[in-house]
Parts: structure tokens; sequence; C-alpha cells
């Protein structure tokens, strides 16, 4: 826990004005939020609001605003590429095939991320290296493909530190994590997993392992 507050300290220490948190609101990201706002750190938290996701995860956004008596900014997609994209492909084109689920990606989350972090010289994740295969190389400072520093201050936190932690601190956290779903984005494109699944099974659950990010997640490692 030190060391994840150490990460969060000289973030923002290095990066006034410039740092921002990017939670999905999922377990990892509440831990985070809470870090930031328990130790008063200058890290704004922003949020990419798809217009797809379940009314469990927007309750958070409320919650979050009276606990911690901070606002999260919600990052949306550009209104005339949605309707567009929803009219050409249909509401479920994501299950269409692996180019059309990454389109909706690219245009809900990773577009809207590139206009959430202009201006930004530092984000930080709830990234853990436990979560997936292609996270396992994961390192708490690495550099995103626009050079930005991105911290992951939970890289090497497992499962079970992240819920100790919140029940320690008696952090807010979405109800769906009680209803089997360790891994939460989209409505469409998130299920409930079952005993002995991996935590991100039910995750583009119709895909192939290797094809189950979203594009928000490019980086190297920092090395020096
Ligand atoms: S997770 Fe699903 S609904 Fe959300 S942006 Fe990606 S394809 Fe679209």
């Amino acid at each position: 826990m030190l060391q994840a507050l150490r990460v969060l300290q000289d973030g923002a220490r290095a990066h006034p004005g410039t740092i921002v948190q990017t939670t999905s609101l999922g377990a990892e990201d509440m831990v985070v939020t809470d870090l930031i706002a328990r130790h008063r750190l200058p890290v704004a938290v922003a949020t990419l609001d798809t217009g797809m996701l379940h009314a469990e995860t927007l309750a958070l956004l409320p919650a979050i605003r009276a606990r911690y008596g901070i606002e999260i900014e919600r990052w949306t997609p550009r209104e005339e590429s949605v309707v567009h994209f929803v009219r050409t492909h249909g509401e479920r084109a994501m299950y269409a095939s692996i180019e059309l689920r990454k389109a909706c990606c690219g245009l809900r989350k990773v577009e809207p991320l590139g206009r959430l972090l202009s201006g930004r010289s530092a984000w930080v994740t709830g990234l853990r290296r436990e979560q997936s295969g292609q996270r396992g190389t994961l390192e708490q400072v690495q550099v995103d493909d626009a050079g930005r520093a991105k911290l992951n201050p939970l890289a090497d936190w497992t499962q079970a530190d992240v819920w100790h932690y919140i029940e320690r601190h008696d952090v807010p956290y979405n109800e769906l994590h009680d209803r089997y779903y360790p891994s939460i984005g989209c409505a469409p494109c998130t299920r409930a997993v079952a005993v002995g699944e991996d935590i991100r099974a039910g995750r583009w659950w119709w895909e192939d392992e290797a094809a189950k990010e979203c594009g928000l997640h490019v980086e190297r490692a920092i090395t020096a």
C-alpha cells in the first residue's frame, strides 16, 4: 500500500495540474480514487462514459461525490460518430466481428480517452499484472505511446489485496462485483463469471483471449 501511495505522491509532484486518474469505476480504480481522496493528492479523476455502462456503474458517480466530495470528469463519445456507427452496423455490431467490436471501442473509448488526456502529462490507472497474460509485464511507472507517464500504482497487487483494502477502508464499490462480475466494462460486453473462470473471462467472452483489450492501454516500461 505504501509503495502504491508513493507512486501517486511522486506522480502528483512531478506533474502538477496535468495528472489525471482514468477510472473505469471498477474495484481497483475505486482503491486508487480512495488513495487520492484520502491523502488529498492533487490528481484529477475522470471516467469514460461510453453510453453503454450498467446503471450500477453509473450509480458510483454520486456515491463518490457524496463520500469524497470530488467531482468525476465524465468524457463521452462524439454523438455523430455513435449515431453513424449504429446506423451503419446496428446496435449489436460488437458481436459481428472483432473489427467492428474494436471500431466500437475506438469511438466510444479510445477517441474520448485521447481528448481526456490531451494537455495532460501523466495518467493513473488501476491495472494489475495479475489481471491477464497481456498485463503480466506491467510496471508501476511506464510511458504510453504518446510519451506520457502512465502510472499503475497497483501493478503488483493481488485481487485479495484490492478487496482487503476495500473492506478495511469501507470503499464504495460497484454492486455488480457481488454478482460475480470481477471485471466490469460496457453492459453488452460484460457478463458474470462462473466459479473457477478467469477474472477477465466475462469481458468480450465470445472472442479469443489474445484479442481482449480495447485499445486504451498501449505502453512501454520506463527502463531508465
Ligand atoms: S466494450 Fe463493447 S460496447 Fe463498450 S465500447 Fe467496446 S465494443 Fe462498444
